[in-house]
């Protein structure tokens, strides 16, 4: 059977704007890029989450990872009262303990387990989008697939990856079984999301490339002018939306 964290969560008042005003700045250009946010069509649940290591507790309470509260994703704006605050990940036991306005999401594990393993990045995100379906045309460590987000196989996923010299170096990790789920860090909001941007332009140019095969634009008969944008062109040439998959 699939074991799911468990959340163990205190309820306090909003955290102030200069705690969360860094990480709302990632969480915004997130879901304005359509990183962060909901999609019914596509998954089945509001999708896409961004955490910050923080040195100081708030309220009297530890330190620890603050991150995007559960369902905020579909929120066209989020203020201090849409965050949780991860001191603790007891992988032992499967338990999240948080504390904020909101309540964390189970991916809140694996925000964990990079911030331990990579050495406490001050930035982690966690977008989706679907053209990040191409990553079998590159080599980026992916996570198996049949492995689903917020289990005990998943974080040993990254038990087995991050260790690894490409972690270091891409600072991205593919989530095989997730669908169009990854996983970035950095220290600044910019070195976080630089990973996320050179991922999305090598899928691009691959679409383009894909687009460009006169058989395959043939066998399509589709008029490129009547594409929109990069996701059409995906939709087009590569292949429809599956069904509705859990974040
Ligand atoms: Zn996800």
């Amino acid at each position: 059977m699939v074991q799911k964290y468990e959340k163990r969560h205190t309820q306090t008042e909003p955290f102030p704007y200069s705690l969360v005003e860094e990480l709302l700045y990632l969480r915004d250009v997130h879901h304005k890029m359509g990183w962060i946010g909901y999609k019914p069509f596509r998954y089945t649940e509001i999708f896409g989450n961004v955490s910050q290591w923080i040195d100081e507790g708030v309220f009297g309470k530890k330190p620890g990872l603050l991150i995007t509260g559960t369902g905020t994703g579909v929120k066209e704006r989020i203020w201090g009262g849409d965050f949780a605050m991860v001191p603790d990940v007891d992988e032992d036991n499967f338990v999240i303990t948080s504390y904020g306005p909101s309540g964390p999401s189970a991916e809140a594990g694996t925000h964990m387990k990079v911030s331990e393993l990579m050495g406490r990045p001050k930035f982690i995100c966690h977008p989706h989008a679907i053209m990040w379906r191409l990553h079998k045309f590159f080599s980026y460590l992916t996570t198996v697939e049949g492995v689903d987000y917020g289990t005990k196989e998943m974080v040993q996923e990254f038990d087995r990856l991050l260790p690894l010299h490409q972690a270091k170096s891409d600072r991205l990790v593919i989530m095989g079984g997730h669908l169009d789920g990854i996983v970035s860090w950095g220290d600044t909001v910019e070195d976080a999301m630089k990973p996320l941007l050179k991922y999305e332009a090598l899928c691009k140019q691959k679409i383009v490339e894909i687009c460009s095969d006169p058989k395959r634009r043939n066998d399509r008969l589709i008029e490129v002018s009547d594409l929109v944008t990069m996701e059409d062109l995906y939709n087009a040439f590569i292949g429809q939306d599956t069904e509705p998959v859990r974040n």
